[in-house]
């Protein structure tokens, strides 16, 4: 009896989130030859990810209408897509043009789940699409490619292996409760639904996820106090619908270290006081990544440990409906954000209590300890952008087999200018590549969508070069 024939592909992608889909979209409208490819991905929407999986219409994407085509050469490819379903009445306000409103995040995932339902009905004489819904468990190299192992036990071989794993749930909190008070992922959406019952909460982080949490605990209809915090304190900027161009042009070269990018930052603005700082932000948007580049090791730490905090506010910026929704909670007195730090060893129950004690700075300079009680814990600090803490078995199999190295600042996997994973001793593989927010130690500015796609578009002509 003859062995069972492996299935073989030529292209494999781990992930369909956002890069996922869009990588292979991309492959498909280049490619000039048959080609075989297979999507691995549990999910039960296929292209929505973490991001776009959301069933809530107070979910609101943080890029106007205009900006979010799946496609950098065909622009206005979603804001026709919304127009062509009719949709323009599910996003407000209605008073500004489409094109510069927020969608929700729910409908944007309908528009992905719409490409990837094309991407199967591409013509087979042309192309395969596998679609397999499992997790890839580990990945063992060959001498052509890799053989794939999956959670359901199946396994395939792939010429060229593309990992679009993307966002990782938040490292753990490190407190020691009970699990039906602290909800660890925030992006589980009933379980944090079933939050709202609750009375006082704790949110810890004051970016966007938390945004995002306290609208679904409010639309559950929440009754009690939310405390959020974070070691700054800053809560996300907000989007205005008209911003007037800025003077401001980088000088690159006098950028090439924080302090002289900051610097020029700062005097422009202080010459310039009637300018709007969104559009001398939105201006470095097309440089940020060769600015980034352009940064030594050193100068990337500095800004990790300075500046980082304040551009994530500055750059991700919420809709001004959602900021508007944040500052009406806090002005009814139902969310406070407090500068604060978390003194894990000091939260513990009592009784059915959770009883906090939170370190904060005050005006003086002086340290103020804080004792509060709540009734549930939301870990809302972001994406655990660290490798060595990753819990995906396939990541971990190709970090032990040494065939990816993680980048000294934590924040994802090193790699070449075109993607290519390196290994522990600095050697790219042409067979292994990394998209979206694990690619971040490269780019720094990866997680948008407006930016992978153009990661994705340059990565099908690399993987179609041959
Ligand atoms: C809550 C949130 C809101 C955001 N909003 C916006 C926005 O409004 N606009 C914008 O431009 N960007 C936004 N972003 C940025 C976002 O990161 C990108 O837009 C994009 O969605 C990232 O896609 P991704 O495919 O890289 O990652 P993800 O969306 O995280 O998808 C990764 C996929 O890989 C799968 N996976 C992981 N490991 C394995 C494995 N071993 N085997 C099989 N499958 C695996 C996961 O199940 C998941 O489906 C948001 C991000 C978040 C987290």
């Amino acid at each position: 009896m003859s062995a069972p024939r492996t299935k073989k592909f030529d292209i494999c992608v781990v992930g369909c989130g956002f890069s996922g889909l869009s990588i292979v979209s991309h492959v498909v409208r280049l490619a000039k030859r048959p080609l075989k490819m297979v999507v691995v991905d549990p999910g039960t929407h296929p292209g929505r990810g973490v991001a776009y999986s959301t069933p809530y219409d107070h979910h609101l994407l943080n890029v106007p209408v205009a900006k979010m085509s799946a496609f950098e050469n065909e622009p206005s490819h979603f804001l026709d897509w919304v127009k062509e379903i009719g949709g323009e009445d599910t996003i407000g306000p209605s008073t500004q043009p489409l094109e510069k409103r927020f969608a929700p995040r729910r409908l944007y995932g309908e528009y992905l789940s719409a490409q990837f339902d094309a991407l199967l009905r591409t013509p087979a004489h042309r192309l395969s699409v596998t679609h397999l819904r499992t997790h890839a468990h580990a990945a063992i190299p060959q001498e052509h490619g890799f053989v794939v192992r999956c959670a359901d036990h199946s396994s395939f071989e792939t010429s060229t292996l593309v990992l679009a794993t993307g966002n990782s749930a938040p490292a753990d909190l490190g407190v020691d409760l009970p699990t039906d008070h602290v909800l660890q992922n925030p992006w589980a959406w009933e379980q944090l639904a079933s939050l709202a019952q609750r009375g006082n909460i704790l949110i810890v982080g004051t970016g966007l996820t938390m945004v995002d949490a306290l609208l679904t605990l409010q639309a559950h209809g929440h009754a009690g106090r939310i405390t959020a915090v974070s070691r700054r304190g800053l809560l996300p900027h907000r989007h205005q619908y008209e911003v007037a161009p800025t003077t401001f042009t980088v000088d690159l070269d006098e950028a090439r270290t924080v302090r002289g990018l900051v610097r020029q930052l700062r005097t422009h603005m202080r010459r310039n006081p009637d300018e709007n700082w969104r559009a001398m932000v939105d201006s470095l948007r097309p440089v940020t990544q060769q600015i980034w580049k352009s940064f030594t090791g050193d100068e990337k730490s500095r800004f990790m440990r300075h500046p980082r905090p304040f551009w994530e506010v500055h750059r991700h910026r919420i809709a001004p409906e959602l900021a508007a929704e944040v500052d009406a909670m806090c002005a009814a007195g139902t969310l406070e954000i407090m500068r604060a730090r978390l003194r894990r060893q000091s939260i513990r129950m009592q009784g059915q209590e959770i009883a906090v004690e939170l370190e904060t700075r005050l005006p003086s300079g002086n340290v103020e300890n804080i004792s509060r009680h709540f009734d549930a814990v939301v870990n809302c600090t972001g994406p655990d952008t660290r490798l060595d803490h990753t819990r995906d078995p396939l990541l971990r199999s190709l970090r032990e087999a040494g065939l990816l190295q993680p980048d000294p600042l934590g924040l994802g996997v090193e790699v070449t200018d075109v993607f290519q994973l390196r290994d522990i001793h600095g050697k790219p593989n042409r067979r292994l590549y990394a998209l979206g927010p694990m690619c971040k130690a490269a780019a720094w500015e990866i997680t948008a969508v407006p930016d992978i796609r153009k990661q994705t578009q340059r990565l099908a002509a690399e993987l179609l070069r041959d």
